[in-house]
């Protein structure tokens, strides 16, 4: 059996980041001009040494992002349905030792905050839990699909990694797409954020997309916690899974993102804070190296940021969004789990989409059914 830990296995974290920092201009040039791009273009394209060809890597990366979405931005937006968690991470505002007044959100309270993401035109959602197994497990996660399955036509989930059949089961109620981020690749860095819970399992998390890949998923979104670590060796990292994972799960599409650490209560402050620029960098290099990675981009970033970062290879962006169960309507005042830096309403933002010529897309797929 062929898993992805087995290929991270074989390489050490101090070998990559050395390797990435250790490319030239020449390598950059080379991974600008070639048609078949590989891991070696890629560690190029996020190297310090690419640094001067921002506005050329920029220009490849919108040309390519047209070439195959045209000029569209999916639109989604998240749900949040408990922050009830029993892991202790040490970035986020729904830890277990954080004592915060914990919420799950009943039927009722759902079908309300639904109504509301209806109103503001949403037809992709991403619902969002912490991990409490007795309160959020795959029974409450299955009601949940079936519950909201009549208005939605693309529901996402960022949950818990689960077993291979689990994902088989909430699949067969609906579920398109899956969101799992690994944090950081950095493993012994990672035993430090996350000293308590299942989550603490390493290598658990790791085998996931191959859990979901075997599942059959449509769709599965990777990523790492910017500023947890190197972002340059993490993003090798990140890019070495897509590229198995397209080899070995071909049906799949898949979708990238770059959540950078955000302030929230009793917070943890970045190890590595990676600038606009770099951020813009690591974007292009990711187009630039697949061509038909979806690239999506939270209201974690402001609106200056995501208002220019449109036409250089984005394809789905999320607005008006609420990190807190009950957020929309239900219970607007309870903890979030970040703050968000762009508040500005999804018409807002679709607006703002048009004016630079691109299309805000609020419906991009439908399961046809067969049976
Ligand atoms: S990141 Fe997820 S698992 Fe960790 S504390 Fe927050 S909600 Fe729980």
């Amino acid at each position: 059996m062929n898993f992805f830990q087995n290929i991270f296995q074989q390489y050490s974290w101090a070998e990559v980041q050395q390797s990435i920092l250790s490319k030239t201009a020449a390598d950059v040039r080379r991974a600008l001009n070639t048609s078949r791009r590989n891991l070696e273009d890629f560690k190029a394209l996020i190297s310090p040494a690419a640094m001067p060809f921002l506005e050329e890597m920029a220009n490849v990366s919108q040309q390519l992002t047209q070439k195959r979405f045209g000029k569209t931005i999916q639109m989604y937006v998240p749900l949040y349905l408990s922050n009830e968690c029993q892991n202790i991470c040490t970035y986020c505002g729904f830890s277990f030792d954080n004592k915060i007044k914990r919420k799950t959100l009943a039927d009722k309270e759902i079908l309300a905050e639904v109504a509301m993401l209806k109103a503001m035109n949403y037809d992709h959602v991403l619902l969002v839990t912490g991990e409490a197994n007795q309160t959020v497990g795959v029974p409450y996660l299955k009601n949940v699909i079936k519950l909201i399955r009549p208005f939605f036509s693309h529901i996402s989930m960022e949950v818990q990694p689960l077993d291979e059949t689990d994902y088989t089961e909430l699949i067969a109620e609906g579920l398109n797409t899956v969101l799992v981020y690994q944090e950081t690749y950095h493993q012994e860095d990672y035993k430090l954020h996350h000293p308590k819970g299942k989550k603490s399992n390493f290598e658990y998390r790791i085998q996931t997309p191959d859990r979901l890949g075997k599942a059959g998923i449509h769709k599965m979104g990777l990523g790492v916690l910017i500023g947890l670590e190197d972002w340059r060796t993490d993003s090798f990292f990140t890019a070495l899974h897509l590229d198995y994972l397209e080899k070995h799960y071909w049906q799949t599409k898949y979708s990238i993102s770059f959540p950078r650490l955000r302030p929230f209560s009793g917070g943890l402050e970045p190890k590595v804070v990676m600038s606009d620029a770099e951020l813009v960098q690591l974007i292009c290099a990711y187009r630039i190296f697949k061509e038909e990675v979806e690239l999506s981009i939270s209201t974690r970033e402001n609106e200056i940021f995501r208002n220019n970062i449109i036409k250089l290879g984005i394809t789905a962006m999320s607005a008006g969004s609420k990190t807190n169960p009950g957020g929309y309507v239900v219970e607007p005042e309870s903890l979030e789990q970040f703050e968000i830096s762009d508040e500005r309403s999804p018409e807002t933002i679709a607006k703002m989409i048009q004016q630079q010529g691109y299309e805000p897309v609020w419906k991009d797929w439908e399961m046809f059914n067969c049976d």
